[in-house]
């Protein structure tokens, strides 16, 4: 599979790592102290822009950039990664190379911004983060989010309908559908 295969020189590729799905739901966590707010339009284009790339046959990513004020972190901007590098899309994998990696820090200390959350498409309807989604370390930081939209963005799917992972000291938690409503909010 193409999850196995190491490309030189970049992170271990996304992957829906459809075979480990079927008892891997990750746990909820037991509590919450931010919320995320991305605004109305942003999040619009972005989904549409994923599934574009999408094209209902391979994964697409892309990442949220913003600030973090109080509990509050905030989206300003996205960058998706087939403009960063080129991201390998495939029914079950995408990746990010380190080059790239490395200049978007670059260029986000430059801004004043930081990374506040992961988004990418997955083939069907399993939205939890593969095992190598959890090792992806392209933000450890505690608070960190990571969302996977499900069915390559293909139709209208409510935030509810998506997996929404929290980066905890303990590794990733996947919000219920009552945490979700509490603590992300898409902002007219
Ligand atoms: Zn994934």
């Amino acid at each position: 599979m193409d999850e196995n295969k190491k490309p030189d020189c970049c992170v271990p590729e996304f992957s829906s790592g459809a075979a480990e799905s079927a008892d891997t739901r990750l746990r909820a966590p037991t509590s919450l102290d931010t919320q995320l707010i991305i605004p109305g339009q942003l999040w619009e284009s972005t989904l549409t822009e994923l599934r574009e790339r999408s094209a209902s046959w391979r994964e697409s990513a892309a990442i949220f950039c913003g600030r973090v004020i109080g509990i509050e972190w905030v989206v300003k901007e996205v960058r998706f990664h087939h403009y960063l590098c080129e991201d390998r899309g495939r029914p079950r994998s995408i990746r990010l190379t380190e080059a790239a990696k490395y200049q978007l820090y670059e260029e986000l200390c430059r801004l004043g911004l930081r990374l506040i959350a992961g988004i990418h498409t997955h083939p069907e309807d399993w939205v939890d983060l593969s095992w190598i989604d959890q090792q992806n370390q392209l933000c450890s930081r505690r608070g960190f989010w990571s969302i996977v939209v499900p069915w390559y963005g293909e139709r209208t799917w409510k935030i509810d309908q998506m997996g929404i992972h929290i980066r905890m000291s303990e590794g990733w938690g996947r919000l219920t559908t009552e945490q979700v409503h509490r603590h992300v909010r898409i902002a007219e």
